[in-house]
């Protein structure tokens, strides 16, 4: 069984529509899919309805944007109910302040001489539940500024550049309670990404597991062979689900193929028990997997 637990759609920032999605999964030869959009389950529906066509069990899931000790944190929610009032505002809150900063990201990229406008952005997130800087990037390649995503994220759009405008995030520990009040489970995404820092520390991450946080996603391309053996004896140290995945964005992420990373079945079991004594415990409806 091949599963691959983190993947786009442009609900968010990935190319595919959540139907493309699952399809494109299954030409991958995978088994299980979870669709994880950035702070949405808008392409729940979608993506699940095809799952039966393509033999693809389909996994619902989220990458929430939030903040730790100052730092951004992605993450990932699995099979929880997407109408808890809590969870629902504060999806609504990071969505609204993603959109909100793309006028100031125009103006400043508009005062160093490039002719983009709000709408060829918009032009670019039509489908998307809120509009983010990928989409920017998306508009810069359109009007031929750069070549491809990561240029425009390099020369203008990352943190310290001069277009750069930061934006909400949603807190760690509550969003992690109330992923388990919707009776989901949560797994910290691509946990040492990026930074290349070996942080949040095995401290916090017991703290996290403490309070209800199910895994780590330890084979995610933004780690190193070293990043994740130490991950992986982290997860096991603390009873964390260990996970795996593509983090796939369609065209919008190279190096980042459906299946290149995957979750090993029996961490997916754990995985799905822990939902389900999570959906129990919270009293909620949650969305049902049936593995092939
Ligand atoms: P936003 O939430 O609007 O700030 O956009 C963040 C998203 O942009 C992330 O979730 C990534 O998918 C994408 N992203 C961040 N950095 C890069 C990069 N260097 N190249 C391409 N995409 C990126
Ligand atoms: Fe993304
Ligand atoms: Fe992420
Ligand atoms: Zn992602």
């Amino acid at each position: 069984m091949r599963i691959d637990l983190h993947t786009h759609s442009r609900v968010s920032d990935g190319t595919d529509s959540p139907a493309e999605l699952v399809a494109a999964a299954a030409a991958s030869g995978l088994d299980v899919v979870a669709i994880t959009d950035h702070d949405s389950t808008a392409g729940w529906s979608e993506a699940l309805a095809v799952g039966p066509e393509h033999g693809v069990t389909v996994v619902s899931g989220i990458e929430i944007s939030t903040e730790y000790a100052g730092r951004s944190v992605h993450l990932l929610g699995y099979l929880l109910d997407p109408t808890l009032p809590g969870l629902v505002a504060e999806l609504e809150h990071v969505l609204a302040g993603r959109s909100a900063r793309v006028p100031t990201i125009v103006s400043r990229l508009r005062e160093i001489g490039i002719p983009i406008t709000e709408e060829d952005v918009h032009e670019q997130s039509a489908d998307a539940a809120a509009t983010g800087r990928p989409h920017v990037a998306d508009a810069l390649v359109a009007l031929g500024v750069v070549g491809h995503r990561d240029e425009a994220f390099d020369r203008y759009l990352s943190w310290g550049r001069e277009a750069f405008v930061d934006r909400y995030n949603a807190p760690l520990e509550q969003t992690i309670r109330l992923i388990a009040e919707a009776g989901g489970v949560s797994v910290i995404a691509h946990p040492w990404g990026r930074s290349g820092r070996r942080e949040p520390s095995e401290e916090r991450l017991a703290e996290l597991a403490a309070i209800g946080l199910s895994g780590l996603e330890v084979d995610h391309q933004d780690h190193s062979a070293q990043a994740r053996d130490a991950l992986r004896a982290i997860a096991r140290n603390l009873g964390l689900v260990v996970t795996g995945s593509s983090d796939y964005h369609g065209t919008g992420k190279t190096g980042h193929p459906l299946g290149v990373n995957t979750t090993d079945p029996t961490e997916l079991h754990r995985l799905l028990e822990r939902a389900a004594a999570a959906s129990a415990a919270a009293g909620r409806r949650t969305p049902v997997v049936e593995l092939p």
